[in-house]
């Protein structure tokens, strides 16, 4: 389709179209870049299957064009037009395209005009919006309610595209219609569609320096702001240093719930403490509050390799004392098909890990929350290749740290996947 220019819009249009824009800058300083970098395409609603119902998101393709359906410019609200320009951008800016899971899957008739999106597609469209839903909370007084965010479709908060397009998929029942409908269009999954313009792409180095650059943005901001949401702070960090690896991730995870399990909302927006202060990149527990107790399960069986498991061990006992939790405070259970003793270990070295067969951890769950006190934190070292407990533990949060990308943790917990060769976009 040959699309046509801005101008090709009566002014009224145009200037609400210029409206829009001004509104998502506003709202997203930090993007204004990227967002001069967005290039409006005008779609005849005429030239559309469906007319400009297709087009209701103002679906972008992977060459940085913006699509735009006259009549969804009438139809739609200044803010919720400046939305979704801003929700395209996330896609583009995340690379959702290129992380298409369902990409090397043959493509049926998804490429001929018309023709509709396969159930892959859709399901990792609902997945994309989830990971980006918490881009767009910027202040809104009343939230836009498509798409939903992650809770609202049963899915855990901070969860990255990938995961939660393999949760939708492992579940039985379809997809809701209505939240399945909404398409994001190419810059979404990279695919296809028949109102994309032919007009030459933004070239990739130009699209990655964007990127490389809001994302310097977004930390220029952080420094006298505080209102850039959790979601682009993050994809920040990833984006300007990839070399993040499990570790940090790891430890970041664990000190998040430590410092929820002692008292804390969220430490992210705290105020930093002298104490704090000393320790720089540590929250620790408050003095007021009892020091969590620790339950460290690790999945002994034959797959794990041990080298691994210790560095991974070494990795939490160095957290939990970071933030002042005390081997005593640390129980380890070791657990292949059933649970071993449980020690509370001196010395990292004084550990006897028992097992080698099959898995199950819900052996070592079982085993946990049998012994007084309760654990508050969990965390289970394993490969995922294992049955999980249906449920989550009602009063213990849980971390996953998952030894082998294969393997499967519940939505209930929160996972970082640990591997040896280096960062991982998931
Ligand atoms: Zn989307």
């Amino acid at each position: 389709m040959s699309g046509l220019p801005l101008d090709a819009l009566p002014p009224g249009p145009r200037r609400k179209w210029a409206a829009a824009r001004v509104w998502a800058a506003h709202r997203a300083p930090y993007l204004a870049d990227a967002l001069l970098t967005l290039d409006p395409v005008v779609v005849p609603d005429t030239e559309v299957t469906g007319g400009g119902a297709a087009l209701r998101r103002f679906p972008a393709d992977t060459g940085w064009h913006l699509h735009i359906s006259p009549a969804e410019l009438d139809r739609q609200s200044v803010p919720r037009v400046g939305f979704w320009v801003l929700h395209q951008l996330a896609h583009l800016l995340r690379e959702h395209a290129a992380r298409y899971p369902g990409a090397a899957a043959p493509l049926p008739d998804a490429a001929a005009p018309g023709a509709d999106r396969t159930p892959d597609q859709r399901t990792w469209n609902v997945a994309a919006d989830a990971e980006l839903y918490d881009d767009l909370s910027i202040g809104w007084t009343e939230p836009p309610a498509d798409p939903p965010p992650p809770h609202a479709l049963g899915l855990p908060g901070d969860g990255l595209a990938r995961r939660y397009w393999e949760l939708l998929r492992a579940r039985a029942e379809p997809l809701d219609p209505a939240v399945a409908a909404g398409d994001c269009g190419s810059g979404c999954d990279g695919q296809p569609r028949p109102w994309n313009c032919d007009l030459p792409p933004l070239p990739r180095t130009s699209a990655r320096l964007t990127a490389l650059e809001t994302a310097r943005r977004v930390r220029e901001h952080l420094r006298t702001r505080e209102d850039v949401p959790g979601g682009w702070r993050r994809w920040a960090e990833e984006v300007l240093e990839p070399t993040v690896d499990w570790r940090r991730q790891l430890a970041a995870r664990i000190r998040r719930c430590v410092a929820r399990t002692a008292g804390r909302v969220d430490f992210t927006y705290r105020r930093p403490s002298r104490r704090a202060a000393s320790t720089p990149g540590v929250v620790l527990p408050s003095p007021h509050q009892p020091l969590p107790a620790v339950t460290v399960l690790i999945d002994t069986s034959g797959s794990m390799s041990d080298t691994m498991l210790g560095r991974c061990l070494a990795e939490v006992d160095g957290v939990l004392r970071a933030v002042g939790i005390g081997r005593d405070r640390l129980t380890v259970i070791s657990v292949d098909a059933r649970a071993y003793r449980a020690q509370t270990p001196r010395r990292l070295s004084d550990l006897r890990l028992g097992g080698g067969g099959g898995t199950d951890i819900r052996a070592g769950f079982d085993a946990a929350l049998a012994r007084g006190p309760v654990p508050d934190l969990i965390i289970a070292l394993t490969d995922g290749h294992t049955p999980w407990p249906d449920d989550p533990p009602p009063r213990t949060r849980v971390v996953a740290g998952l030894l082998d990308p294969a393997g499967r943790t519940p939505g209930w917990a929160t996972t970082v996947l640990i591997s040896d060769e280096g960062p991982r976009a998931e």
